[in-house]
């Protein structure tokens, strides 16, 4: 039976919905307890010594789903993209960082989930700790899940090994796939990372080196290690 001002009041309620509300999967139970989840990354680290938030799984997921790029001068320069999935961020090592141009898939090795204060760390991680080096936040915005409108979540897109957001970044627009290069399930850590074609895919534009500076302070990487490295430095001791 059609009940057209029912589907009224339904279309305006939808309508006046934030579009990225970030979803947690409020029936789904945690497969992995809250300490399980960020035991990798606690395990790589002396939160004695370095100055990277010690963190913990959020028990709520915020309004808007966070996504962070941290360009990180390790061992080897390279980008981490960090998704909030489920309370934490889910993270991706790409060492050429993304690339507007959809033609381009670049490398994007999973790397242990991280807790969601990391998406505001900024600095020196100190010599001799896990990831020694300096690390900007590169970019940082809210994304969407793409695939939401099939109501497929985020933690499904993961475990298929398939996600495409829609990233509203300060650097960063635009839709953007990762894909596991192996079968669902798989312990593969290899996964490419493209820009969807869309109204901000471009084959000129390369933002990596363009855009030097950090999205929440304007420093580049050599000013944050000058102005970090004495304060890292005294901390350590
Ligand atoms: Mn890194």
């Amino acid at each position: 039976m059609k009940q057209p001002i029912v589907w009224m009041v339904i279309t305006i309620f939808a309508l006046n919905t934030p579009t990225y509300v970030c979803a947690q999967e409020e029936n789904m139970v945690r497969k992995k307890t809250t300490k399980d989840k960020l035991s990798t990354y606690h395990k790589k680290r002396n939160f004695k010594k370095t100055a990277e938030p010690e963190g913990k799984v959020k028990k709520r997921a915020s309004k808007q789903c966070l996504f962070v790029i941290q360009e990180h001068a390790a061992s080897h320069l390279h980008f981490d993209f960090r998704l909030e999935v489920d309370g934490v961020l889910k993270s991706w090592a790409i060492p050429k960082g993304p690339s507007l141009d959809p033609a381009i898939k670049r490398l994007a090795v999973e790397t242990e989930d991280h807790p969601m204060e990391y998406a505001q760390f900024e600095g020196i991680i100190p010599k001799g700790q896990y990831g020694g080096g300096t690390v900007m936040v590169w970019d940082i915005g809210t994304y969407e899940n793409v695939k939401e409108e099939h109501d497929i979540s985020m933690e499904q897109s993961y475990e298929e090994g398939r996600i495409e957001v829609i990233l509203h970044g300060k650097k960063l627009h635009g839709a953007f796939a990762l894909i596991h290069t192996h079968r669902p399930n798989d312990k593969g850590r290899q996964w490419i990372f493209f820009k969807l074609d869309d109204e901000y895919a471009s084959k000129k534009k390369n933002p990596v080196n363009t855009q030097k500076k950090s999205a929440l302070t304007d420093r580049t990487m050599t000013q944050i290690k000058k102005e970090e490295i004495g304060r890292t430095e005294w901390n350590s001791k």
